[in-house]
């Protein structure tokens, strides 16, 4: 659920954030609502720093997600250079300590004066919150900023698969610590609900750095492909002249979905041949295919693969013509790349 947009950045709000909302009016009050709102707006400032100092290195930010838990940036990371991870990971937690430093300054000036209370409050809160945002995130546990930094730091040494590896069984070792820990304090302190909130952030690590895992190893198996590897070389083609009929008869005989569309002076686009369905037959010889709405979609062989699985994902095409010089020089499948990183990740698991 989209709340509103900062700089081309959509924050989402998840649902789950809404329904503890209403807990917290309900259980605690406005004042308890306030607190938590404030450690929101903290933490939407915290990810916003990350996604700002990302942005400044070109690097493509999608959204913003808070969930009842935290926030998340999700931040196109792929080729993300070591030095650049490691100015977008301390850009979070460095905002959140300024931010506790200002929240001091303004609970100093406003404290001594009994109007300005709710103010006061507000300031006590976003110091507390802050400080703690900052503080939890420069945790070494990846997806946590400080896991993070850790990796793009070992970097210097590894190779990025194996220092996210690394990075991975650090993190598995801190949410083991983390339980332990907290099951002392509940036990110590009778604090049931810690222990319930710090079971659920450990669970959230745990399951992230497993995904940081998978994601460094798609990254990893994906770097170094081009299209020029993937593509075939003398794709399907057909003429937008061509009638339906002519397009389901060469569709029957090649066991194909979706043809390279060609013709006089325009550039090879995509046509899929599934609007057929709602077609009645009967219609099918006196109309063209060029009426279906081609998908216009191209990559050259210099494309990097990844790139070019992504433009027919956005495109909905399950392929795209290959033109190098504007000539046609192949077709390159949505599926034949995805199969290919899924043997080059056996490669590199096994
Ligand atoms: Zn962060």
């Amino acid at each position: 659920m989209k709340i509103f947009q900062v700089s081309h950045i959509d924050i989402d709000l998840h649902w789950t954030f809404l329904l503890l909302l209403a807990f917290v009016l309900l259980a605690g009050g406005i004042d308890s609502a306030i607190i938590m709102l404030v450690l929101f707006g903290s933490v939407v400032l915290h990810e916003l720093s990350h996604s700002i100092v990302a942005k400044m290195h070109g690097i493509r930010v999608r959204r913003i997600i808070l969930l009842p838990i935290g926030g998340m940036s999700m931040i196109e990371e792929f080729a993300m250079p070591p030095a650049t991870e490691l100015k977008v990971a301390v850009a979070g937690p460095i905002f959140s300590f300024f931010l506790a430093l200002v929240s001091l300054a303004v609970l100093a000036l406003t404290s001594n004066f009994d109007v300005l209370l709710p103010i006061t409050n507000i300031a006590a809160a976003a110091v507390e919150a802050n400080v703690m945002l900052g503080a939890f995130n420069l945790l070494p546990a990846i997806p946590l900023d400080g896991g993070r930094v850790w990796r793009a730091l070992r970097q210097r040494h590894r190779d990025y698969l194996t220092a996210t590896r690394e990075a991975v069984s650090l993190s598995k070792l801190i949410v083991v610590l983390l339980f332990i820990g907290s099951f002392a304090a509940a036990f110590l302190f009778s604090e049931w609900a810690f222990l319930f909130w710090n079971a659920i952030v450990a669970l959230f690590i745990f399951v992230g750095s497993d995904m940081e895992l998978d994601g460094a190893i798609f990254k990893t198996a994906s770097d170094g492909l081009f299209v020029r590897d993937v593509m075939r070389p003398k794709p399907v083609t057909i003429s937008g002249e061509k009638s339906l009929r002519d397009a389901f008869i060469l569709a029957l005989s090649t066991r194909s979905t979706s043809f390279i569309l060609t013709g006089k002076g325009v550039t090879p686009a995509v046509i899929s041949i599934g609007p057929l369905e709602k077609i009645p037959q009967s219609g099918w010889k006196g109309r063209k295919l060029s009426s279906l709405h081609p998908i216009h979609v191209h990559v050259s062989p210099e494309t990097p693969a990844i790139e070019a699985w992504k433009r027919m994902r956005t495109a909905g095409a399950e392929l795209s013509p290959v033109l190098a010089n504007g000539k046609l020089v192949g077709a390159v499948y949505e599926a034949d790349i995805e199969r290919l990183i899924y043997l080059k990740k056996i490669a590199l698991v096994s």
